[in-house]
């Protein structure tokens, strides 16, 4: 199996020397266990955290030892009632081409329900946080202005689309005019900024917003998200999802408080991981699952071709190479 190595903890931007590429025999299968063959291996912002040894919510990767993440395989031999040769799995699963695993913490999925790589992004992590951050920390009513920054990801594509849905005004942040058009001309957002170009975001996004922001998803942080803060209205709720400006700084910059303002609004900023709602997560996938149905849910994914492309996609991740759900095909199934 071909495998990739956290080779050493990066410090800011990850380079090409963060990643080691090994070739190993892999051991004969013991009772249990089933042989994978990675199909389609996802890149998530939250891996970079993972890089470094920074106390987190999850463990950090060990220094030699493969990166890991949402992997979507093919068991193509099996020693395991329970997951028979042929079927497909997501999981939890380290980089690499083949892996050996004992069936724990692996789901089947149905190949013919949607694209197997749509459980790594609308009907998976992606596509829940997006449900259950707007919903349940953002509640938007019909006629509010939610704004979401990292608007043509994998996650901002889905909040904005589900706040249409909801009836509000809808206002994306992203970096290129490609993804503005995308957002305004595809998925139906009322107004979409170019953080890149626009010198003044916090004007531009007065004049997109006139009434004021209701909902702020952020997904940045940062200097995106100063110019949001002073557009709140009373009882603004902000889900705060991610941090992508921040997660290479080698440090915090400083940015207005946000208390005053928090105060005067009388809003609720609230930070969540996407497992906090586990216990909802059938309500959230048959509602995501139904909109997609009906057409009301769009989806876009930038697809890299190959295992050696992983770094690379990764990387991209933070140089706004994505539109929609970023992710690697390994394999044909
Ligand atoms: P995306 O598909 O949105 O990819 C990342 C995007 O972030 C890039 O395409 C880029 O778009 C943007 N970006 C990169 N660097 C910067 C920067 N310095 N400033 C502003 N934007 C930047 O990733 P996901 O949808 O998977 O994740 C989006 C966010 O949600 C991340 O912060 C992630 O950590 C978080 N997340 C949180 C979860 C949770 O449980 N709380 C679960 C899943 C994701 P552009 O061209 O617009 O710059």
């Amino acid at each position: 199996t071909r495998r990739i190595l956290l080779n050493e903890r990066p410090k800011g931007l990850p380079t090409d020397n963060t990643f080691k590429f090994t070739e190993d025999e892999l051991p004969e299968l013991q009772d249990g266990q089933v042989l994978l063959k990675a199909l389609y291996i996802s890149v998530d912002p939250y891996m970079r955290g993972r890089m470094s040894d920074a106390k987190s919510y999850v463990p950090p990767y060990k220094l030699h030892e493969p990166i890991a993440g949402g992997v979507i395989a093919e068991v193509t031999e099996s020693r395991s009632s329970q997951l028979p040769k042929g079927s497909v799995v997501i999981g939890n699963l380290p980089w690499q081409t083949y892996i050996i695993a004992d069936g724990k913490g692996l789901m089947p999925i149905d190949p013919n329900l949607a694209p197997l790589s749509y459980h790594l992004g609308i009907l998976g992590m992606p596509g829940l946080t997006a449900y259950c951050g707007l919903l349940f920390i953002g509640d938007p009513k019909p006629g509010e202005t939610v704004v979401v920054s990292g608007a043509a990801g994998a996650v901002g594509t889905v909040v904005g689309q589900i706040a249409k849905i909801k009836g509000c005004r809808v206002v994306g942040i992203a970096g290129s005019d490609d993804k503005t058009a995308y957002l305004k001309h595809e998925l139906g957002f009322d107004e979409a900024i170019n953080y890149k170009t626009t010198a003044d975001i916090q004007a531009a996004l007065a004049a997109a917003c006139p009434n004021g922001v209701d909902v702020y998803f952020d997904n940045v942080g940062g200097e995106i998200s100063d110019a949001v803060y002073s557009l709140l209205n009373n009882f603004a709720r902000i889900a705060v999802c991610g941090q992508i400006s921040l997660y290479n700084a080698t440090s915090q910059p400083m940015g207005p408080r946000v208390e005053p303002v928090l105060l005067k609004t009388k809003s609720l900023m609230k930070g969540f991981i996407v497992s906090d709602y586990a216990d909802r997560f059938g309500e959230a996938a048959a509602g995501l699952a139904g909109w997609l149905k009906e057409g009301k849910l769009k989806y876009e994914e930038t697809i890299a071709e190959g295992f050696d492309q992983l770094p690379h996609a990764f990387l991209g991740l933070f140089k706004g190479e994505n539109i929609g759900k970023l992710l690697v095909k390994v394999a044909e199934y």
